[in-house]
């Protein structure tokens, strides 16, 4: 098993620091001891609790030390970050990018997106894929996409071998087999982090029972799109008996499941599952994100564990958008800007035993997305075509992967054109610039 090691232990931490402080007494002292270190932002660190300005250093891909204040003439770059909020780099929990296969309107081509061109610029650094490969394919989309992808690209096995391609494909019950994608999951536990089964259509609990099997073999979680509403399998049983804690039910605002009551209130099956220790993603998509069922949950104390995208073509380019649009309709809806963050961040890191993400402790690797929460009239619309008003909109202003800049929406860390000589040629440094130094951590 490859799993990480848990979250930093005080021991890690100290170590981190110590490093940092070696780092600073081996160079002399023109040199400077850390590449970048990103100033007065407002960091929002759920993981350690934090919620205050602070200064970020960042040094070799890691995060070097968090301090009220460091030393600017310590950096080979400085950012300015005041009146923006500094937090983790994004996790989408819920993607589909297993593009290039060529396969007309499938989960497994077309309508799947490479993961680059649609996550830093949303201040998303990590992304689930949900299931798309089965264990038939999963070798090509590691190597066509995952191994490729400058975005750390996490994925979840579908229980059918044939994966995600829609029709009968995804129904055939002798393609869903607990054993292969339990073995193919191990060989692969360094990036797949759990079994998913979707769209299953029939009223019996055949595609459930077998994911659980491969996930109690593989020793992981499993991720629930429930498919059609069946009397026969009621939510309530699926939440209340059949998964287990850690399982992840996704879509949880759909209503297309009985979410909510014919009355509107929230399916009570919901907080019975919550207390068994299921967890709930977002998933919002194309077909999955109702305003009345997500305002109703929220009402009645049912906030999401992980907000999620379920990315593809269909809903990027619907109400959907990307995940800090997701994340801004949260806020419509009442959500703190922590809630928010620690949904998109640390809890969906711990969701899939990652904990090695998803927080800025000294000595994490250092992905950072940098937010400017903006106020003005804003409109968000859901996956059914209905609208919510926003007095406030996130922004992702600079994304960094493993210390390395990927995204710079205002080009904030550049220089003003007219301070260059004529003949300029490309600015910045390989140390912190990953867009002009394509080099990797
Ligand atoms: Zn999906």
């Amino acid at each position: 098993m490859n799993r990480p090691q848990a979250g930093l232990s005080r021991r890690e931490f100290l170590a981190g620091s110590a490093a940092f402080a070696l780092a600073c007494s081996a160079r002399s002292a023109s040199e400077p001891e850390v590449d970048l270190l990103l100033q007065g932002g407002h960091l929002i660190d759920p993981r350690n609790g934090l919620s205050a300005v602070r200064d970020v250093a960042v040094h070799d891909g890691r995060v070097a030390a968090v301090a009220e204040a460091i030393d600017p003439g310590r950096a080979l770059k400085v950012v300015e970050c005041g009146g923006l909020y500094v937090t983790p780099g994004l996790f989408d929990l819920h993607v589909h990018a297993f593009a290039g296969t060529n396969e007309p309107g499938s989960l497994v081509g077309d309508s799947s997106l490479y993961p680059d061109g649609h996550t830093f610029h949303s201040g998303v650094t990590t992304v689930l894929d949900a299931g798309c490969a089965g264990w038939r394919d999963f070798e090509t989309f590691r190597e066509t996409v995952i191994s490729r992808a400058r975005t750390r690209v996490l994925a979840l096995l579908n229980i059918v071998g044939q994966g995600m391609r829609g029709g009968d494909i995804e129904q055939n019950r002798s393609d869903m087999e607990a054993a292969p994608t339990a073995a193919l999951a191990r060989d692969h536990a360094d990036v797949i982090v759990g079994i998913k089964t979707a769209h299953y259509a029939a009223a019996d609990w055949f595609a459930v029972d077998e994911s659980l099997r491969a996930g109690e073999a593989a020793g992981l979680p499993l991720m629930v799109d429930f498919g059609d509403d069946h009397p026969e399998r009621p939510l309530e049983a699926l939440l209340g008996e059949k998964l287990r804690r850690g399982d992840i039910y996704t879509h949880c605002y759909a209503g297309n499941r009985r979410e909510l009551l014919a009355d509107g209130t929230p399916n009570p099956g919901l907080f019975a599952g919550r207390e068994r220790g299921v967890l709930f993603d977002v998933g919002h998509g194309g077909r999955s994100f109702r305003w009345s069922v997500a305002a109703r949950c929220l009402e009645a104390g049912f906030p999401p564990d992980a907000i999620s995208t379920d990315l593809h073509i269909g809903s990027m380019n619907s109400g959907m958008h990307d995940q800090i649009t997701t994340m801004s309709k949260f806020l419509a809806l009442g959500e703190t800007l922590e809630d928010v963050i620690a949904q998109s961040t640390w809890k969906p890191a711990l969701a899939v035993g990652r904990e090695d993400i998803g927080h800025l402790s000294v000595g994490a690797t250092a992905d950072i997305a940098v937010l400017h929460r903006e106020t003005g009239n804003f409109g968000f619309v859901d996956s059914f075509g209905a609208r919510q008003a926003g007095s406030e909109r996130l922004v992702a202003e600079m994304t960094f992967k493993d210390g390395r800049l990927e995204w710079d929406r205002n080009g904030r860390t550049r220089r003003d054109w007219r301070e260059l000589p004529h003949d300029y040629g490309e600015q910045g440094d390989a140390r912190w610039d990953g867009i002009l130094y394509r080099q990797r951590s």
